[in-house]
């Protein structure tokens, strides 16, 4: 593992840049505070993979993280946390409340944040068992966690959501921290390294309201797209982070023929949030953009806290 992630942290030498090359791709409303309108979810990007989904008065998030572990707490397995500071700063671009956390996997870098996010919103976690097993483990209620699974639905507020199995891409071969242990039979511990994350069951979610439907995932592997029975979305948030996913871009989009698509999970992930997006030093939009000439629907870009209205 450790290989895995000094092999990471070389690759971080190479320079990357932000969005303003892409700036005729990036989507954004003119009146970021106006009242979404019926027929329409506003989403806005919080980073890494993490979303913000507004429809009728009711929030969504989806795998909001703002602590930003450094590469090098994560590349030598060190010891990390939520950083309540960071996730304050964070929540500022968020409603103060929220319906539901959903959650895609057990890495740090989409669970980290979920049970401090929890408190401060109110939200009930909709997530795996292994993800909700972690998240108790800081004293969060069972009774504000429901656990999903292959086919499962849940009504939460206004929103249907339905959940499906994925798989999580690999990094240099082999999906990274992919050893979760067993339940222990007495409360589980706290994680405390970045590889006590472990990845848990990976869930594509495909989101319903306002008469419109909204797929998301973090990522997968070739020869794997999403469920069949999903298509004909009217947005489809991709993982790209890693060369796995990128290379299942295409048939993914084939099969969810969206209005629009949405690159996801493609900034760097260990630079702090203030720095603003920059592409990720595993990521490479030019052979997304290229691959995305021959797809249904229109590529767009979210920068951070830019709120947009999906209509
Ligand atoms: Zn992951």
């Amino acid at each position: 593992m450790k290989f895995i992630f000094c092999a990471l942290a070389l690759i971080a030498q190479i320079a990357s840049a932000g969005l303003q090359k892409y700036s005729s791709l990036v989507v954004a409303d003119a009146n970021p505070t106006a009242t979404v309108p019926p027929n329409a979810i506003r989403v806005t990007y919080l980073g890494v993979n993490g979303f913000q989904f507004e429809a009728g008065g009711h929030v969504l998030l989806v795998d909001p993280y703002f602590t930003r572990v450094g590469l090098w707490s994560a590349a030598l397995n060190q010891p990390i946390q939520s950083d309540a500071n960071r996730v304050g700063e964070g929540l500022r671009h968020v409603r103060p409340r929220a319906d539901a956390l959903l959650v895609t996997h057990a890495h740090f870098d989409h669970l980290l944040d979920a049970p401090e996010i929890m408190r401060r919103t109110y939200a009930r976690l909709v997530a795996g068992p292994t993800e909700i097993r972690l998240v108790e483990s800081f004293g969060i209620s069972p009774n504000k966690c429901q656990i999903v699974e292959q086919g499962s639905v849940r009504k939460v507020g206004r929103w249907t959501i339905r959940a499906f199995a994925t798989q999580h891409d690999r990094l240099f071969g082999k999906v990274p921290f992919d050893q979760c242990p067993p339940a222990p039979r007495e409360r589980e511990k706290p994680p405390v390294k970045a590889s006590d994350w472990c990845v848990g069951e990976p869930l594509a979610f495909v989101i319903e309201a306002a008469g419109k439907r909204i797929y998301i995932d973090s990522g997968g592997v070739p020869g794997a797209p999403p469920d069949p029975r999903i298509k004909d979305v009217d947005l489809a948030i991709l993982g790209v982070a890693l060369p796995d996913s990128r290379e299942r871009f295409g048939e993914a989009v084939r099969q969810l023929r969206p209005r629009y698509i949405l690159p996801s999970h493609q900034d760097d992930m260990f630079g702090p949030v203030d720095h603003g997006f920059v592409f990720g030093k595993m990521t490479n939009f030019p052979a997304l953009l290229s691959q995305s000439r021959n797809l249904p629907g229109r590529l767009v870009l979210l920068d951070y806290f830019q709120p947009w209205t999906l209509r």
